[in-house]
């Protein structure tokens, strides 16, 4: 078992993560490479395979033995069948992509969704691993989410559960990528919170990052947009709460790196919503973007087991 290794990918619109994963959840090896998503689907199918039989080769040649391989895509994923069902950034439409990559890499494969992967990573490795029921939401483009209970992700009986972005939190309110108005995304998610800023200032290319930082240097349209945001936040995270009842809330995505500058006031803002719901923890992510390939590492290892 020492020598034992799983090939792991995680594929997110821009870049591929992919590393060679031990047991144990330690890295051998890693690297990067661009999805090249506007080339099409096939195109990527092709590529995500290729790269995935150089790490089982990269494996053998480091005199390791790769016993599975663990792929992670987002939008909707069909974890039963191995299908990548939808993705808009990926351009994915029914790719059967655990078989694809099994039949090329002639070992057992899984195919998880990149959230739910990537929040059982942080739950079991990162920032969660002292809770037993942990809530990972990551707010980047929109605001995905993964509930995980002793390790497990739970993806419901369409593989859409934890969908927290599409809590209406403002009824009426701004219209959201999914056909509803008022989604918790449409208010609180980082494209939202620069959107919200450009359209109120009129400068351009503002983004949530420098929303957070001209709202801690004091400046008011960006205090208000980046407050605005955050009550919104807590307003979904108070429904979350009342349905998952969470002992810690793990922050990802691109928003988190604004850290205390959005935990502080979200731990504030939630602890003024709570009644009879118990405070979760709310910190941020540990494990940065490598979250999404040591989950689906994480998942592959996982079905070697229930395997035996
Ligand atoms: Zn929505």
């Amino acid at each position: 078992m020492s020598d034992h290794v799983v090939v792991a990918v995680d594929v997110g619109g821009t870049g591929m993560k992919c590393a060679l994963v031990r047991p144990d959840g330690t890295v051998h090896h890693a690297e990067r490479h661009p999805t090249l998503a506007q080339r099409g689907p096939a195109a990527v199918t092709a590529n995500i395979l290729d790269i995935a039989e150089q790490l089982a080769a990269r494996a053998r040649a480091d005199g390791l033995l790769p016993v599975a391989a663990g792929v992670a895509v987002p939008g909707v994923v069909d974890e039963e069948t191995g299908t990548a069902v939808w993705s808009s950034n990926v351009g994915f439409r029914d790719v059967p992509l655990r078989d694809l990559v099994s039949d090329r890499l002639q070992l057992p494969a899984v195919l998880g969704h990149d959230v739910r992967v990537g929040g059982m990573a942080e739950a079991r490795l990162g920032a969660g691993r002292e809770e037993r029921h942990v809530l990972f939401i990551a707010i980047g483009t929109g605001i995905a989410a993964a509930h995980i209970v002793d390790g497990k992700a739970f993806a419901g009986a369409h593989g859409a559960a934890g969908e927290v972005g599409h809590i209406i939190v403002r009824p009426g309110g701004p219209p959201c990528g999914c056909g509803a108005r008022g989604c918790l995304e449409s208010i609180a998610s980082a494209s939202a919170v620069g959107r919200r800023y450009v359209e109120l200032s009129g400068d351009e290319g503002v983004t949530a990052y420098d929303v957070a930082t001209r709202a801690a240097a004091g400046e008011e349209l960006a205090n208000r947009v980046w407050t605005e945001a955050v009550e919104a936040f807590a307003d979904g995270l108070l429904t979350a709460q009342a349905l998952y009842d969470a002992g810690i809330v793990v922050l990802g995505g691109g928003l988190a790196e604004a850290r205390e500058a959005l935990l502080a006031p979200l731990r504030v803002a939630l602890d003024a919503r709570i009644t009879f719901h118990r405070m979760p923890r709310i910190v941020r992510a540990a494990l940065g973007d490598t979250a999404g390939s040591l989950g689906a590492a994480l998942l592959a290892l996982d079905s070697l087991e229930t395997d035996k």
